[in-house]
């Protein structure tokens, strides 16, 4: 594969692009821009397209963006508080996890949590990102608690937190039935739920991956639930380890479906693996993440597949790096994620990518792609538009370099 071929070509239109693919490409692609919904075996072909036909992929997919959400890019101002290491659920593609007695293992006070939460706000955080792992002995209504005491320190943070695996664990730990559960965790302060844990939604992918983990079935149940009640969620997609192509447009396809039903998915998220420090690469049962290839074709795929239904496509800088991030920028993605300040997930599995991006690099590097920076709530109101330089922004001299290439992203987990 030519390094041609696996970097989008934002300049050229896509009527061009789309003229120069094979007619079978051709024919689904125009197809796309003319509004019809992409069906499985158009979108299976799609994930196969070398050549002129992958770069006619990249520009459809750039052009749908910039139909459906223009040219900002939006970004974040969040902090990631994961509040415990220590799961007993043993994810095999998990590098963040621990037993109760690692050396390393450790678990936030409510008081450090909530602490944490009022340094973000200080700092200008508008969202606090909250997960953990699902140790033993939890305290039933410790979900509940956190709620209360960040809210009590930051009445006006927003609150985005708990996995479906968690609202789970919630619920079989207090015994409440899951509307109740959910009612009483978004009257406490809930303002939104990662739709993570989601991983592929497949039973048998998720048998070989976390035999432990919730069924697609009850993943389901709870977002559903979760939109109906009014809390919004995310949805993810982890890619680039023992699922096949067509696991990841089934994936996509269920998402959209739930979507047309309950309108509450605020953007899709794919996270690539990051395998280094997880059992099952250790164990031979997955490639190292996925290829540069791989990550632009899933984010271009993504516009294509959902973008009428979710319309904000996110890159998770974390698991593949600002550069690769920038070039799914140009193949079908509008939005750059958050600013973190701390990670623990994708760093425990092996990301070298960091825990932090300032706002004003990530404004620089949306600036050096030539679209617009905007900061947004976590449900994408926008709260400003950088229209004009600000003095603080700068385009880093490595993406000046001509001919400069990302490295190689490792792959990701959670
Ligand atoms: S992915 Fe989450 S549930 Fe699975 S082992 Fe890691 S922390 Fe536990």
């Amino acid at each position: 594969m030519l390094e041609t071929h696996t970097t989008p070509a934002a300049s050229i239109v896509p009527e061009s692009a789309v003229r120069a693919a094979t007619p079978e490409v051709a024919r689904m692609l125009t197809g796309a821009l003319e509004g019809r919904e992409l069906q499985f075996s158009d979108a299976m072909a799609l994930c196969e397209v070398q050549g002129a036909d992958l770069d006619a992929l990249f520009s459809t997919a750039d052009e749908l963006r910039r139909r459906e959400t223009g040219d900002v890019v939006t970004y974040v101002v969040n902090r990631n508080i994961n509040f415990t290491n220590v799961c007993t659920v043993g994810c095999s593609f998990c590098g963040f996890s621990r037993g109760p007695r690692a050396a390393d293992a450790y678990f936030l006070s409510l008081e450090e949590i909530a602490a944490k939460a009022s340094d973000a706000w200080d700092r200008g955080a508008t969202e606090v990102c909250i997960q953990g792992g699902l140790p033993r002995d939890l305290d039933p209504w410790f979900y509940r608690d956190i709620l209360r005491a960040i809210k009590r320190a930051v009445p006006g943070m927003h609150i985005h937190a708990f996995s479906p695996m968690e609202i789970a664990n919630g619920m079989d730990r207090t015994g409440l039935p899951l509307r109740e559960y959910l009612a009483l965790l978004q009257s406490e302060g809930l303002g939104s739920i990662p739709g993570t844990a989601a991983e592929i939604l497949d039973d048998e992918v998720r048998a070989r991956l976390s035999p432990n983990k919730l069924p697609v079935s009850r993943w389901v149940e709870i977002i559903r639930a979760a939109h109906e009640l009014g809390i919004p969620t995310t949805c993810t997609m982890m890619y680039g380890h023992v699922e096949t192509a067509e696991h990841r447009v089934r994936h996509m396809l269920l998402l959209r479906e739930i979507q047309r039903e309950t309108g509450g998915f605020t953007e899709f998220v794919p996270l690539g693996f990051v395998h280094p420090n997880t059992r099952l690469y250790r164990d031979g049962e997955t490639q190292a993440g996925a290829s540069r290839r791989e990550h632009l074709v899933v984010h271009a795929l993504a516009r294509l597949v959902l973008g009428p239904a979710i319309r904000n496509l996110q890159v998770s800088w974390v698991k593949m790096g600002l550069d690769l991030s920038q070039a799914c920028l140009e193949a079908g993605a509008n939005d750059f994620s958050g600013t973190l300040m701390e990670e623990s997930i994708s760093k425990s599995a092996g990301a070298a990518f960091g825990e932090y991006v300032a706002p004003e690099e990530f404004r620089a590097r949306i600036r050096g792609i030539g679209r617009i920076p905007a900061e947004r709530t976590t449900t994408y109101g926008i709260r400003q538009i950088f229209a004009a330089t600000d003095s603080a922004d700068r385009v880093p001299a490595r993406l000046r370099v001509a001919g400069a290439r990302a490295p190689h992203p490792p792959a990701t987990g959670y």
